[in-house]
């Protein structure tokens, strides 16, 4: 199991390799190893190599892929198998963050397909849900969340153990500046811990929920200490090593 809390910074499309190892030598040399938690760097997919051979000595940092395809392999230009993303040392793999479901339109059925292909070979994965700001102020919030979660985990709900993980990231707060309140985060994750409940029964208990949503070093540590806050994706702020450094110490 995951040693909690869970500290994930997903770099988007930033850092290619040449930067991934500049910040991997700054972020190795400035965090040691901790029996406490668990970190994990998700860098573009053409960086996955570079991160691993950086990480090869820290088996304390996962690195996990920000996308894959649901297919093996194929006529796919430009993208990425589960297959290929573990054989490049990835060991978790991102499902329907925010920016792949309402930029690039992904729908809960292809995360559905994504959370197949990652049981397919043997990977955790995170599954991200949250809801719009139009949605939230409709008062729609837990109807879509739940959807996203049942939905994207049609397929695998059988094969659901200790190895998932689920965020929370309200896409209004994503990039924005805006954080969910530590109360706001903590009631969606009592929500879908109790809708995870319904699903697969006590497996439930054990699947770390994590939150993202503009967190910064100023306020991680309040995020990550609040109930059913089981640890932290961080976008922005966890780019600049020294910053992703007192993310993870918080
Ligand atoms: C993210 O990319 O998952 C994220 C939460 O971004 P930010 O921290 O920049 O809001």
């Amino acid at each position: 199991m995951l040693k909690r809390p869970i500290l994930a910074a997903n770099w988007k499309m930033h850092h290619g390799p040449t930067a991934s190892k500049t910040f991997m030598e700054t972020f190795l040399a400035g965090y040691q190893p901790r029996e406490d938690r668990t970190v994990v760097v998700f860098p573009p997919a053409v960086s996955l190599t570079a991160v691993t051979w950086m990480a090869a000595s820290r088996p304390d940092i996962l690195i996990g892929v920000q996308n894959i395809h649901w297919a093996e392999k194929g006529a796919f230009t430009g993208e990425t198998s589960a297959e290929m993303a573990k054989d490049s040392g990835a060991s978790m793999i991102l499902v329907g963050h925010s920016e792949r479901r309402h930029v690039f339109g992904e729908t809960d059925a292809q995360c559905a397909k994504k959370c197949v292909a990652a049981a397919r070979v043997g990977l955790p994965f995170m599954l991200c849900v949250g809801e719009k700001i139009d949605q939230r102020e409709a008062g729609a919030t837990s109807d879509v969340v739940t959807r996203q979660l049942r939905e994207g985990l049609a397929q695998v709900a059988n094969l659901i153990s200790a190895d998932f993980l689920l965020a929370y990231e309200p896409v209004w707060a994503i990039g924005t500046g805006l954080t969910a309140t530590p109360g706001d985060a903590s009631a969606i994750h009592t929500l879908l811990r109790a809708e995870l409940t319904a699903m697969i029964g006590t497996r439930a208990d054990d699947i770390p929920i994590l939150y993202g949503g503009s967190v910064n070093v100023g306020n991680a540590a309040t995020l990550v200490a609040a109930p059913e806050i089981d640890g932290l994706l961080v976008g922005g702020a966890s780019l600049d090593a020294g910053s992703w450094i007192k993310i993870v110490e918080a």
